[in-house]
């Protein structure tokens, strides 16, 4: 079939996207309607933890599709509790409320510190979140997002987001007044290019949010599951949040999203807060075997050494093209290009067979399955340097 016999039509066009649909993954590898093969180093934008149609996941939707899809969100069913134990066992929280989205999670988030707020600071209502930050595509998360080009959209906005900078701890400082209830953030900030907060600033942030009666929540719809080297990339910092949302990998490609806070925080009363497939089983069930898997003997450390492994193969690519950084911590990676080409290197990429992401014009973000082999990660580089090499040969810039 041609692409042209798609109809692609009737889908509301929200993106710029190339003219090739995926009928088929298998690990690390994503094929399209015409029997092209692609190494795939954006799995899904991060969700692909375990890679595509992974053998466990496959067998978690099959076995609980025969047993029960959903009883409804006002019974309990087993799934959904025994994720949301995996959960806690293994963080600092108590409690666990399942969405459909991260933005969703974020949502909740969003109303949990505004009722403990209600409860506790006198009606404080103002989550003081952070300039270039993503948080999602809801009204409020927009509104709390500090993404270039979201100011002016969809006006007006969700009041009560005053936006500090990253790892400046004065500037929070600044705008903590009486109405302030909370302080949100990304350990790394992904969509906006993988920038860290810095450890230091995490823990001086624990400190002051802890002094003022502030609450910390930290996104970690990219972070999460794994994505670090550690489960949480809070464990870093070696703080522990108030708040914490999950996404993306939690569901290892299914949607699946979570809102999780300690016990003293979690002060929703009956009303407050709902949904028809929040925790539903089908996708808690593929949740609970992707905490199985990431969370198996030596599965972490395989990420942390890939990861370092990836970000030396990225840093000799970089010196021999006279590029830029390579950031990020286990397998959420940025290189900085230095140069506008970011789209053009992709495009190449792709025809060449390889998947990436560019989140901004000069700058390539890789964010892979979390098992994948050592051999993808050199077949990448190989094809990344080629990719490259044309570019520059293409427009004849400094590098070639
Ligand atoms: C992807 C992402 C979101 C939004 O999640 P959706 O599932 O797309 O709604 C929110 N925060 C961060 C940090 C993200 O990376």
């Amino acid at each position: 079939m041609k692409f042209d016999e798609f109809p692609a039509q009737a889908l509301m066009e929200i993106t710029a996207r190339p003219p090739l649909v995926f009928v088929r993954g298998k690990g690390s590898w994503l094929w399209d309607h015409e029997g092209k093969r692609y190494l795939d180093f954006v799995q899904g934008w991060a969700v692909n933890c375990l890679g595509h149609s992974p053998s466990v996941i496959v067998d978690a939707l099959a076995e609980q599709s025969r047993k029960l899809i959903t009883p409804s969100p006002a019974f309990y069913n087993e799934p959904s509790m025994q994720l949301a134990q995996r959960i806690v066992e293994r963080s600092c929280f108590q409690r666990v409320f399942f969405t459909n989205s991260g933005a969703e999670a974020n949502e909740g988030a969003i109303k949990l510190a505004r009722k403990w707020g209600a409860l506790n600071k006198g009606g404080a209502y103002e989550i003081i979140t952070f300039e270039d930050s993503f948080h999602g595509r809801t009204l409020a998360t927009m509104s709390a997002s500090g993404k270039p080009g979201f100011r002016e959209r969809f006006e007006p906005k969700v009041p009560g987001f005053p936006k500090a900078r990253l790892n400046d701890l004065a500037s929070v400082e600044r705008l903590i007044t009486e109405r302030t209830v909370a302080v949100m953030l990304e350990p790394i900030q992904g969509e906006t290019g993988v920038i860290p907060a810095t450890d230091p600033f995490l823990r001086d942030l624990r400190e002051l949010t802890r002094q003022r009666n502030l609450l910390l929540m930290v996104d970690e719809i990219q972070t999460g599951v794994g994505r670090t080297g550690k489960l949480w990339g809070y464990e870093h910092a070696g703080i522990a949040p108030d708040i914490m949302t999950l996404g993306k990998m939690l569901g290892g490609g299914v949607p699946l999203a979570a809102l999780v806070a300690t016990d003293a925080v979690s002060c929703f009363e009956h009303g407050d807060q709902g949904g028809t497939f929040n925790g539903n089983p089908l996708m808690a069930a593929v949740g609970c075997a992707v905490m199985d898997a990431v969370l198996a003997p030596g599965f972490l450390e395989g990420v942390e050494a890939r990861g370092a492994y990836l970000m030396k193969g990225l840093s000799n690519l970089s010196a021999r093209h006279g590029l830029g950084e390579v950031r990020g911590r286990g397998l959420l990676v940025a290189l900085d290009l230095k140069h506008d080409i970011a789209s053009k290197v992709t495009e190449i990429a792709r025809d060449a067979g390889l998947l990436l992401n560019a989140p901004r014009p000069s700058l390539l973000r890789l964010m892979p399955a979390l098992n994948l082999s050592q051999e993808e990660i050199d077949t990448m580089l190989a094809m990344l340097d080629g990719a490259l090499r044309q570019t520059f040969e293409a427009h004849n810039a400094p590098g070639a």
